[in-house]
Formats: structure tokens, C-alpha cells, sequence
């Protein structure tokens, strides 16, 4: 999984800055938009890491909702629609990004 190894990668190079000796925890956050299951994520995070000094991390997902509104008659959508009632092109925001939000290290 790409996303996965992105997200290690990352992990990774941070706590080589910093001399870390080991990664404890990772907290990301995924937008809701990429249909990303958390489960295979941790399971993928747990093999990818193994050996790396994040191995045995806690991998904590936090998922964000897009925004998701109609620029004709201000409507939000809680989730995503092409067209609103009003006949408007409803236009979305994030909800397709992941952020590395924190990294707890021991240095
Ligand atoms: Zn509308």
C-alpha cells in the first residue's frame, strides 16, 4: 500500500532529524474522501515498519469529513454529490490529504 510506505517514509525522515532512537507513536490524519480502511493501514504500517525504528509504533488514524457545500444556495453536504437540489455543481474541499499531525519520538 502507497500510502502506507509514504506515511514511513515520512515518519522516518523526520525522526532521523531529530536523532531519534525510536518512534513511539504516529497520529495522521486521513480525509474521508479516499475510502482508506484503517484496519489494512495498521496492518501495513505494522509490516513496513518492522526493522525501521518505528517499528511497534502506535498508529493512531484521525479521519476528516470533507467540506462540502453549494456555491448557489449555500446548502452543506455531509457527503459527496456531483449536483445540489438547486441544480448547483457542488464544490468540495480536502477530504483527500494525508497529514502527518504528530510523531512521538525518543530521542
Ligand atoms: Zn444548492
Amino acid at each position: 500500500m502507497s500510502f502506507t510506505q509514504a506515511i514511513i517514509e515520512n515518519v522516518l525522515k523526520l525522526a532521523e532529524e531529530k536523532g531519534a532512537k525510536k518512534v513511539s507513536k504516529v497520529v495522521v490524519e486521513l480525509g474521508d474522501l479516499l475510502l482508506i480502511n484503517p484496519e489494512q493501514l495498521g496492518f501495513c504500517f505494522q509490516v513496513l515498519s518492522c526493522g525501521t525504528i518505528a517499528e511497534g509504533a502506535t498508529l493512531e488514524i484521525k479521519f476528516v469529513k470533507p467540506h462540502i457545500e453549494c456555491p448557489i444556495c449555500g446548502k452543506h453536504h455531509s457527503y459527496p454529490v456531483a449536483i445540489c437540489e438547486c441544480g448547483g455543481i457542488v464544490k468540495v474541499e480536502g477530504g483527500k490529504d494525508i497529514i502527518i499531525k504528530r510523531v512521538e519520538m525518543e530521542v
